[in-house]
């Protein structure tokens, strides 16, 4: 490969450049997120909960609780927890799965794990008083600790699972929300909280021809074990007189295209943009460590990890991986600007390079796991590393030596139709029994919308007519109009790699709130119009990556499917002067104790 003015290096960033470039523009589609299918109507079934028994009835509820939380995922979980450690008894947990768990019981694919260490993603571990069994968990540990913090919190004593909120409304002269859900429950609560989860609802793609499909078909977040057989760890014997279709190539299907392709008669993996792909080097939980380990240390370590990765220093690197490895380095780089007087466009020049060396390295590595060089040159991401969530994965890339697994690139303009019998590309239909969509989750959509509900505040306001363009809150939890209301997750708050870190800095602001309202015998709160709209300002002003950036990105739910600038991008709309600045601002805010921004009654 050719150099420019870079001369040591071994690649030439302009053709880069061009390359990406390309890539992007293959992709570019008018529609953005209009081109995925809702789930609702005759592709409704595709939510249907594959691991309750049918036939769930309860009698409906109609009783008040002090405070009702919508969703029992980590979100959820959190919540209940640092609300009964806080002194409030009275939580009501409302899931609309059959058990607590939130992400981690709707996706129990064959090869679920997580890509955050173990140590800092699970919740609550020195309160619960366990140690993940290796560095990365798979997803069936991750159900079992949601359930082990129900239990240790005695969450489950009042919680309504199988249960979906419909609507809520705010009664003003009695002060409670009213809840009203699909098992025909018209409960009062004096605050709800809402953590719907960010990647909750599947989306499938619009091809033309999805509903005519005759052969058997699933989302990868309700697999379908009976048809399939096996477990989440894999020997799934129901494929192996199968020929089954993939479509999607991200972090899911990295992680179980590995299991089909072990037991499928063929495999077809119908991909439009390949990820980016690294080492994922998991190890199992050394016991002198863990005895080591001094009371603290969880919380030590999930800022270790958060600091280092929001660009801060640390002594030490105590997680020490691929994310820290990843996003180190730019921040690094970002670092010396001020010891060497950089520029902007200097320093934006050396994130540049470092950005297409790692992505180099990626590129190398797929060249040395695949052994056919068309398979592995379709196989290379042309992007750079945050425009699309990266994977750790060591047997994916392997899975295209084996005979009965074949790759097929739809050079970045998806699968052309679906037909009764399978899927067409280049005009060559591929026939299968099974199509599974591994297309991910609704992001850029209305919150209103993915929540599944509506919410009704004073004077009749509704929140999706609020947020029609665009989300307005006074620091991610509260919005003018909607008192008592509180809202988790990526709502305008701080974005962090880990999840759980976010959801456990909210619970802690959120039971604070709500215990000091409790305690204080005030009835209702309420973000100031003022507040709210400062905040939103700052939301704006300070976008966490720049427009620039994302706009040059391959589309996907990071940049709002290549339309940056509209919709409810998941990161654009998330405080740009990082997790731990914004960590910082919720306990100065709770320190000054004057809840300044809300107002009371
Ligand atoms: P993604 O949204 O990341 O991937 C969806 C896939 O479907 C993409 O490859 C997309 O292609 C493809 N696709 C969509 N439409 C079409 C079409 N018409 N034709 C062909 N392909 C199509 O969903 P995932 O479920 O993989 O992951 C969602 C998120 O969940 C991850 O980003 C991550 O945050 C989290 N996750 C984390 C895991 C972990 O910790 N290990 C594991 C799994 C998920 P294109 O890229 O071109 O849009």
């Amino acid at each position: 490969m050719g150099t420019t003015a870079n001369d040591d290096l071994d690649f030439d960033p302009d053709a880069l450049r061009d390359k990406y470039r390309a890539e992007r523009d293959k992709r570019l589609r008018d529609e953005g997120n209009e081109q995925y299918v809702e789930v609702t109507g005759k592709f409704s079934h595709f939510v249907d909960d594959p691991y309750v028994e049918p036939g769930f009835e309860r009698e409906p509820l109609t009783d008040d609780v002090d405070v009702v939380v919508i969703g029992g995922g980590f979100g959820g979980l959190l919540a209940g927890a640092r609300l009964r450690e806080a002194g409030v008894e009275d939580v009501r947990i409302i899931e609309k799965g059959g058990d607590f768990g939130g992400t981690w019981y709707w996706n129990r694919y064959p090869g679920a794990q997580c890509d955050i260490e173990s140590y800092i993603y699970l919740p609550l571990l020195e309160e619960i008083g366990y140690i993940p069994k290796e560095k990365y968990s798979f997803a069936p540990e991750i159900l079992a600790h949601s359930r082990a913090i129900g239990e240790h919190y005695n969450l489950y004593e009042n919680a309504c699972f199988q249960t979906e909120v419909t609507d809520m409304r705010w009664d003003d002269e009695a002060l409670r929300w009213e809840v009203f859900t699909n098992r025909g429950d018209t409960m009062k609560a004096r605050f709800v909280c809402m953590s719907n989860g960010p990647l909750n609802r599947p989306k499938l793609p619009g091809i033309p021809g999805v509903e005519s499909f005759k052969g058997h078909t699933f989302h990868t977040s309700r697999w379908d074990y009976g048809y399939t057989g096996g477990d989440a760890n894999g020997s799934l014997t129901g494929l192996t007189d199968k020929r089954v279709g993939i479509i999607g190539t991200g972090a899911t299907a990295v992680q179980c295209v590995p299991h089909i392709a072990e037991t499928a008669k063929q495999l077809y993996v119908f991909q439009r943009t390949p990820s980016s792909i690294d080492v994922r080097g998991n190890k199992p939980t050394d016991a002198a460590w863990s005895k080591s380990l001094e009371p603290g240390w969880q919380h030590r370590r999930m800022q270790n990890f958060n600091v280092l990765v929001s660009g801060g220093l640390q002594d030490e690197d105590l997680v020490n991986d691929g994310w820290t490895d990843i996003i180190g380095n730019l921040v690094t780089i970002m670092r010396t600007r001020k010891a060497e007087n950089l520029t902007v466009e200097e320093m934006g020049a050396r994130v540049e390079l470092a950005d297409f060396t790692k992505m180099e390295q990626i590129r190398t590595r797929v060249d040395s796991l695949v052994d056919d060089n068309k398979a592995a040159d379709a196989l290379k991401p042309w992007y750079r590393q945050f425009c699309k969530r990266p994977c750790f994965h060591d047997d994916y890339l392997p899975s295209f030596n084996q005979s009965n697994v074949e790759l097929i690139d739809t050079q970045g303009r998806g699968v052309e139709r679906i037909t009764e019998k399978g899927l067409v590309v280049d005009g060559r239909e591929y026939e299968v029994d099974c199509l599974i969509f591994a297309t991910g989750f609704e992001v850029g959509t209305a919150y209103t919308r993915r929540a599944g509900y509506d919410i009704t505040g004073r004077d009749g306001l509704e929140l999706s007519d609020k947020w029609a363009n665009g989300l307005r809150t006074f620091h991610g939890f509260q919005t003018t109009g909607f008192p008592n209301c509180f809202f988790m997750g990526v709502t305008q708050g701080g974005f962090t790699a880990n999840f759980p870190h976010m959801l456990n800095e909210q619970s802690l602001h959120i039971a604070y709130m709500i215990s000091h309202m409790m305690n204080n015998n005030y009835h209702s709160l309420e973000a100031s119009q003022e507040a709210e709209d400062a905040w939103v300002d700052t939301i704006k002003s300070m976008g966490i990556f720049s427009q620039k950036f994302l706009q040059e990105c391959t589309p996907g739910y990071y940049n709002n499917e290549g339309q940056p600038g509209q919709g409810n991008s998941l990161i654009g709309s998330q405080y740009g002067g990082g997790s731990e600045a914004f960590f910082k601002i919720l306990r100065d805010w709770r320190e000054e104790g004057c809840l300044e921004g809300l107002n009371f009654s």
